[in-house]
């Protein structure tokens, strides 16, 4: 096949970038160093069971050109995101709210009566020092005060009892699972995917493996620093570690995450994926499930980057990293890695979509 662009990562911005290009009539060929499409969204089915290999993955989105886009290539459950967190041997229901409120300090406050209870300093530094400081910590090995305010606000504050998870008009994980969301995508015959295959950038030369490319422009999503050999030195990354459990019980804690939020306790949260498809009778009826605990450490080379640690330094490194990239007139770099952005799946969709070259 004539190649007119090449796509490096079949994450969900390489994927959808793949079917744009290929869709407007484009020959396009993409190489996934992995083994399998589908970046950090791949799955893998355990009987009945989707397995969220990198961490549990809910589709959420507010972005109508976002949604109408996925729903070309699959239809979804309309599951419902609820996140819950263990602190002190209970459980409350996450969004900082009145579930949560009124239950830890034993009220029984009304919508009307909760912003004020919340503005006495008290209570505020309660509910943090519970429910954020260890978490965070954990997570991103630094205390709260260093880490961007951004990344903290994604917890939705409401003075209601609504527990959904995310403020997103649109939510839900795809009914035959994510693998098929890729399986379809890449599903064209302007398309051509390479597995195993990493693509580099060797003294000015793009390569695929050890093809020397044709001169056609590339969108890349792996790691910006690493394209470059990290040559100005890494960026910050977290990476993360997962235990996998399967136990001989119907159901283990009830829902589908529950964070820890304990410093003392060393992951941060309990992942349980039969609760994404509560669609499936038979498999959630079975004596059978499978956990995930989930594990933060700083990243080093070798690791997987999974989080952007942006903070002044990290964010002038990558404007250097830019530079370079800017260099390459037939570069496109994107999504989570390539970017160094926080994005959900929904942003890393509208970034494929948007002005791509
Ligand atoms: P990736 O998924 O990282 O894909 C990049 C791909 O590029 C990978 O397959 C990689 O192997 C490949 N690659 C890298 N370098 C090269 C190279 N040199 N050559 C060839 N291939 C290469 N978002 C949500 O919307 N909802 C959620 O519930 C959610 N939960 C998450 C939970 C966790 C634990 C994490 C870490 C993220 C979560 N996200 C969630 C975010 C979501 O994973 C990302 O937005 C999305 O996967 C980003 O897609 P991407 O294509 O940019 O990157
Ligand atoms: N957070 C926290 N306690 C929690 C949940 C979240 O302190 O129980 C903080 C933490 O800093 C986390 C951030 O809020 O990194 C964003 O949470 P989110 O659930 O969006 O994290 P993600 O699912 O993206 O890892």
């Amino acid at each position: 096949m004539t190649i007119d662009a090449v796509v490096a990562g079949a994450g969900i911005w390489g994927s959808t970038v793949a079917r744009r290009l290929a869709d407007e009539g484009r020959k396009v060929l993409v190489v996934e160093r992995r083994d399998a499409v589908g970046g950090n969204v791949r799955c893998e089915d355990s009987g009945g069971i989707e397995i969220h290999v990198y961490g549990s993955h809910i589709f959420h989105t507010h972005l109508p050109d976002v949604w109408k886009f996925v729903n070309r290539f699959v239809s979804f459950n309309g599951y419902q995101h609820k996140v819950l967190a263990r602190f002190g041997g209970k459980t409350y229901f996450l969004p900082l709210g009145l579930a949560l409120i009124n239950k830890f300090f034993g009220v029984e406050l009304s919508p009307s009566e909760v912003a004020d209870f919340m503005s006495d300093e008290k209570h505020s530094s309660a509910i943090f020092d519970a429910f954020f400081r260890g978490y965070t910590s954990k997570q991103w090995g630094r205390p709260p005060e260093e880490i961007d305010p951004s990344i903290i606000k994604r917890v939705p504050v409401r003075s209601n009892y609504d527990i959904n998870y995310f403020n997103d008009y649109w939510q839900g994980i795809p009914s035959d699972g994510y693998n098929s969301l890729f399986a379809n995508l890449l599903d064209h015959p302007n398309i051509e995917v390479r597995c195993s295959t990493a693509f580099r950038l060797d003294n000015g030369v793009f390569k695929a493996g050890a093809d020397v490319l044709p001169d056609v422009p590339v969108f890349y999503s792996g790691p910006i620093d690493e394209l470059f050999g990290f040559k100005f030195g890494s960026l910050p990354w977290r990476t993360l570690r997962f235990e996998r459990e399967e136990l001989a019980v119907r159901d283990f804690q009830g829902t589908s995450v529950v964070n820890y939020t304990e410093a003392s306790i060393p992951y941060t949260r309990i992942h349980e994926f039969k609760h994404y498809h509560p669609e499936r009778k038979a498999v959630m009826d079975e004596a059978r499930t499978v956990i995930m605990r989930e594990y933060s450490a700083q990243w080093k080379e070798g690791d997987e980057p999974y989080y952007p640690v942006e903070t002044e330094e990290s964010l002038a490194l990558l404007a250097r990293y830019r530079e370079e990239a800017a260099k390459l007139p037939n570069l496109r770099i994107g999504g989570r890695l390539g970017e160094y952005k926080y994005y959900d799946m929904d942003n890393s969709v509208a970034s494929a979509l948007g002005p791509i070259f």
